[in-house]
């Protein structure tokens, strides 16, 4: 098979940029390792920049998230029950975040693919790159018993943290970042009505909590555990005992509980991948990057990867111009450290570390008083949090 861009990966960062290629006429096609049911099974993010938003609209699949997204403008941090509110609108000239989940935004994306009967390959195996340096890169992919050939101009790796595109570029050139938290985040689902119309981020002495959604109906809540818990250590009720425990008085006794319908553990990680070009091939989204989720930057960050990507592929099909590509690692990567910034700041704010020492707790309220105390901060915050530009 001969395409023009091949796409590794069927998440959002994948599915995104192949619509945006092929809404301009150029040709892709993606390869993605599990089934289409099992990509949509995956629950994740859920609060969207406005600049992702965007990028949905031009990608001409942002009708139903604009009919049934919410958009935020503000949400609230509690520090051992006193509730405080950001107001994003106020401190970034009007601008907001949409709630509208992972899971709803993918199903746009696959919808729109297939409408435009975009080539996107699933339950694929074995993928190898071969002449990334060259002019006529390609690569191998395995699909049943069988292995087959796509010769492309670009090779895009949108195939997430533990995919295979990182690893084909050579260690001497690779230079990896890492922090790991001591802690991890239990998440539970539930169909019940949020506690509160906007995120509360919830500091407590019994560790972090949060309180998220997806709809009006759906609600995401989450608590800071050890690492060494597990799922089955968390029964239903002694999940919405803790978050009781971890929330303000007025939240903690309106708190509506129900049966959890997910309920999952993800360790805390910062990790960056530099560069995020070899050769001709791209990494994008979380191949390249990993946020902690506090603060919400994970999916945002692979959207403006693609939004560079896009413009960059734009700019050599239609203009011969390749100067989009050549500064498309650089350009990126600027991006991405700022979101590591916010996300390593907003979790060392916010959550309970085991080995802190009474001067780092110090350091901490500290941080929390400026915060609240001075207009160029919560301006600061409220900046990040929106997003910045891309
Ligand atoms: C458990 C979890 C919870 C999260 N929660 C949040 C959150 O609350 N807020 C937030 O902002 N972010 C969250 N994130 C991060 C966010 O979901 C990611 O940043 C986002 O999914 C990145 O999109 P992506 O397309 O780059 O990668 P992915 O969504 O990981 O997509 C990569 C795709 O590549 C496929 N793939 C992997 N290997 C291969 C292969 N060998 N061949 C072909 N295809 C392959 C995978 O099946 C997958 O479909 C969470 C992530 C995880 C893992």
């Amino acid at each position: 098979m001969k395409t023009k861009v091949g796409i590794i990966g069927g998440g959002p960062s994948g599915l995104m940029l192949s619509q945006l290629l092929d809404l301009q006429g150029i040709d892709n096609i993606v390869l993605e390792r599990q089934s289409r049911e099992y990509v949509l099974g995956r629950i994740r993010a859920g609060v969207l920049e406005h600049g992702f938003a965007k990028l949905m609209r031009v990608a001409k699949c942002g009708d139903r998230m604009d009919a049934e997204g919410e958009l935020h403008d503000g949400f609230f941090i509690a520090e051992n029950g006193v509730k405080r509110r950001i107001d994003l609108a106020g401190h970034t000239g009007g601008n907001s975040v949409v709630v509208y989940g992972q899971t709803e935004l993918t199903r746009d994306l696959y919808e729109a693919r297939e409408k435009m009967g975009g080539n996107v390959i699933h339950n694929i195996d074995d993928v190898e790159f071969f002449d990334l340096k060259s002019d006529a890169p390609y690569l191998t992919y395995k699909r049943g018993d069988e292995i087959n050939r796509i010769d492309c101009d670009f090779i895009i790796g949108a195939d997430g943290f533990h995919g295979p595109s990182r690893k084909a570029i050579p260690k001497d050139v690779l230079r990896e970042y890492e922090k790991v938290y001591p802690f991890g985040w239990l998440g539970v689902m539930s169909q019940t009505k949020p506690v509160s119309p906007e995120l509360i981020y919830s500091k407590s002495n019994r560790g972090f909590a949060l309180c998220s959604m997806r709809s009006q109906v759906l609600s995401r809540y989450y608590i800071q555990v050890p690492l060494t818990d597990t799922v089955d250590d968390w029964s239903d009720d002694a999940f919405w005992a803790e978050l009781k425990l971890r929330l303000p008085t007025a939240e903690a006794a309106a708190l509506e509980t129900g049966p959890s319908i997910e309920k999952s553990i993800a360790p805390l990680r910062s990790f960056v991948a530099e560069p995020m070009r070899y050769g001709n091939l791209f990494l994008a989204g979380d191949a390249a990057h990993i946020v902690p989720p506090t603060g919400a930057k994970g999916l945002n960050s692979a959207a403006s990867d693609i939004y560079y990507l896009y413009h960059g592929m734009l700019a050599h099909y239609k203009n011969g111009d390749d100067t989009g590509l050549e500064q498309y690692s650089e350009k990126a990567l600027a991006r991405v450290w700022k979101a590591q910034r916010f996300s390593w700041w907003m979790t060392s704010l916010l959550h309970t570390f085991p080995d802190n020492n009474a001067f780092d707790d110090k350091m901490q309220k500290t941080d929390m008083e400026y915060l609240f105390s001075s207009e160029a901060a919560l301006t600061s915050l409220a900046e990040n949090y929106v997003g910045l530009p891309f």
